[in-house]
């Protein structure tokens, strides 16, 4: 029987569930793009988005996906040739390395696995042995969405600076910003990478890049860069086109200022320990789900784990099963096992977004839907998780 019929919940690592105000706010006509409203709006945004990156340096915005940002990010940076030493923690990094490759710049990948995180000690040994300073950048991704792993940024900053190596440090933060406590300037971040469609509750089509003085000066040597990607007309317009390189994305705009309201009114400490209070209720539930069974979380250690993303193996093949009962049975979307792309795992694992605009009951209704699913599929599980959950909530 299904009982779908409702409000959905696509509860995927993004794009993610978008507030009320903010659909609401793409609610009008196409304004002139000339008009004050328009040359007030961008400087504004720009202000807003270095308040939530915690930097006082530059933001640019570009009519990108993340994969737009990753670019920019490189481009305005690298040299064909450069080296550049990329830290993995599940397929995002590798996402980002292929774009180096692309560039004509050439990667090299420190693999840590899925589950384990990144040995900042290794990271430092590897600096260390480039005495010629080849390697132009350290590439991590914050947290990485196929794996729910979230790396320790300072202590990769601490390894860099540990080794007197002078590489820029780039971070991809798409899944993270405005999820999980992060600290541009403070934590020595010199470009970070981010998105609309995640934590910041916004559609997908605006790439962000942020960026401090010691990248702008690599932008100056760097001969990757185009027209369109080049980060300077952006970061010191004289017009309002110039912050995008063209006509404005005037919606995604409106929607992002609902948006960055809607944080600033509920402060970036409050949705930080959100963020981090409903993902302990979930982790409750998954480790009640998995004792003496074999459904786990893939990340075993709780301070790996992100705010904004868990992945989890459900210990046989019907994990495609679940999803398709949670979608079709319930309203409740959930995300693939990303890190199965193209094996068997793929239906042995889901994740759950949540991300952004996420609430208690939405958490908990999510995991009420995902024990019956459990139960209806037939997955080996212990009951009570959602109880358990509850708990967490209640003593929060
Ligand atoms: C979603 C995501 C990306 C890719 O963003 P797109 O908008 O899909 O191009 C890159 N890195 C991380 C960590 C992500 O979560």
């Amino acid at each position: 029987m299904s009982l779908a019929q409702g409000r959905q919940h696509v509860a995927i690592p993004g794009p993610s569930v978008m507030p009320d105000r903010v659909i609401q706010a793409m609610m009008r006509p196409a304004p002139d793009i000339y008009s004050e409203e328009m040359d007030r709006m961008a400087p504004a945004l720009v202000a807003r988005l270095k308040e939530v990156a915690r930097t006082r340096h530059q933001a640019v915005l570009y009519i990108a996906n993340g994969h737009g940002a990753w670019e920019a990010a490189l481009a305005n940076t690298l040299s064909r040739g450069d080296e550049v030493l990329v830290l993995s923690t599940g397929r995002f990094a590798h996402g980002w390395a292929e774009i180096a490759t692309r560039l004509g710049a050439r990667p090299e990948i420190l693999d840590f696995g899925n589950a384990e995180g990144i040995d900042a000690a290794r990271v430092a040994e590897r600096l260390r042995a480039d005495r010629a300073g080849r390697l132009r950048a350290v590439l991590m991704v914050h947290t990485d969405t196929s794996s729910g792993l979230r790396s320790d940024v300072a202590a990769i900053r601490a390894a860099i600076d540990a080794a007197g190596h002078p590489a820029l440090f780039m971070v991809d933060c798409i899944a993270s910003l405005a999820c999980d406590r992060f600290d541009m300037d403070a934590w020595g971040v010199d470009v970070m990478v981010a998105a609309s469609q995640k934590g910041l509750m916004t559609p997908p089509g605006l790439g962000l890049v942020f960026f401090n003085d010691k990248a702008a000066e690599a932008r100056k040597r760097a001969d990757c860069v185009t027209y369109y990607w080049d980060w300077t007309p952006r970061s010191r317009p004289q017009i309002t086109s110039q912050y995008f390189g063209g006509t404005p994305p005037t919606h995604l705009l409106f929607a992002l200022e609902a948006a960055l309201g809607m944080i600033a009114e509920e402060g970036l400490e409050a949705i930080w320990t959100r963020h981090a209070t409903l993902a302990r209720a979930i982790w409750a539930a998954a480790e009640h789900w998995g004792l003496g069974g074999p459904l786990r979380l893939n990340v075993a250690d709780p301070a790996l784990r992100a705010h904004s993303v868990t992945a989890l193996w459900v210990g046989s093949d019907r994990a495609t099963a679940l999803r398709d009962w949670c979608a079709h049975r319930a309203g409740l979307t959930l995300g693939v096992a990303l890190l199965g792309f193209g094996t068997p795992e793929w239906h042995r694992g889901f994740r759950v977004g949540h991300m952004g605009w996420m609430n208690a009951h939405m958490v908990l209704g999510a995991l009420a839907t995902i024990e019956a699913g459990l139960g209806a599929v037939g997955i080996d599980h212990r009951e009570g998780g959602t109880s358990a959950a509850a708990r967490v909530i209640a003593g929060a």
